[in-house]
């Protein structure tokens, strides 16, 4: 399917970004920074990076590092109230220890396109490049595409991860910068899928369909397993999965409780623990996904762990 070129807004937009992790390597192929994008509009109650969910800068508190110093005190005109913040970040501002941070920046593609191309000759040997993630990158799609030109321009291989939940007209914003997409297939049945993420699954999985007949780009389907929830999808899933022309590989990512400890430091009432799946639940996964789809991954199983 060709793509059409669209790129709307000025030369060097700014985008809010809450991290940029320098020499991953699960994000993609090679050694690749991965950018992660503040704001999402899917509320998996999983979620393992909360801290992306809003599109606002937003306060952290890491109460182990607080060194006591009172400083966040004269400063607060909410008396430190949690309740009342509204991540002001004045006490951040102040505070000597890093007890207290803001979550969430700005950066220009310029400014950001400086930080990636640091570790061109990783990206050159290994066969990586830049990520974006986050969060739902897609939904500063505009701010992606341009920075996403100066990546390919400097000859640098640039991923997208997203949930799939946009518009269609984002994701063609992307495409012609884009050398692989990795995109999630949470749940098949559709009302399970808004129970557990908040959204139907209607637009993600057309764009998925849709995704499988670009021309020029490598696409990964990726299912994070959660015990209870999704454990018995594998074989629905990877009947529509097996169908996409530009499949590289589909991966199967196990669920871990990271993300609870985030919410806590994040003053966030959101989500709620699962279970994690077993080896043994994983390796079942594996088993049926492999019955459709030549090249399945799932890093839990190969590493031993
Ligand atoms: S970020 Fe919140 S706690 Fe800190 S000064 Fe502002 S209102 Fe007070
Ligand atoms: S400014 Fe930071 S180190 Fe000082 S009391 Fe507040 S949180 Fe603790």
């Amino acid at each position: 399917m060709p793509v059409n070129i669209v790129i709307s807004g000025s030369i060097d937009m700014k985008g809010v970004i809450f991290d940029i992790q320098r020499f991953s390597t699960h994000d993609g192929y090679g050694i690749r920074t991965t950018v992660f994008m503040k704001g999402c509009n899917n509320a998996c109650l999983w979620c393992h990076n909360p801290e992306g969910l809003d599109k606002k800068p937003q306060l952290r508190i890491y109460p182990v590092k607080c060194i006591g110093c009172g400083r966040c005190e004269t400063v607060c005109g909410n008396g430190l109230d949690p309740g009342k913040c509204n991540s002001c970040g004045k006490c951040a501002a102040v505070c000597p220890s890093g007890a207290r941070e803001m979550c969430g920046y700005e950066l220009s593609s310029t400014e950001l396109f400086d930080v990636i191309r640091s570790d061109l000759d990783f990206y050159k040997n290994s066969g990586g490049g830049v990520t974006f993630s986050g969060g739902e990158p897609l939904l500063q799609a505009d701010f992606i595409a341009e920075t996403s030109k100066l990546c390919r321009d400097a000859g640098i291989s640039v991923g997208i991860q997203t949930a799939g939940n946009v518009e269609w007209t984002e994701i063609e914003k992307i495409l012609p910068y884009t050398d692989f997409v990795m995109c999630d297939f949470k749940l098949y049945d559709d009302e399970k899928h808004k129970k557990y993420t908040g959204v139907s699954n209607k637009m993600i999985v057309e764009n998925i369909k849709k995704l499988g007949n670009v021309d020029g780009i490598k696409l990964i389907i990726r299912t994070p397993v959660i015990a209870g929830v999704n454990e018995d999808d594998a074989e629905n899933i990877c009947k529509i999965v097996s169908g996409l022309k530009n499949l590289d590989y589909y991966e199967i990512l196990r669920y871990h409780k990271f993300g609870l400890s985030k919410l806590e430091n994040l003053n966030m009432k959101f989500g709620r623990e699962f279970d994690e799946p077993s080896l043994e639940c994983l390796r079942e996964f594996k088993k049926t996904a492999g019955k459709y789809i030549k090249k399945v991954k799932c890093d839990p199983l190969e590493e031993g762990e």
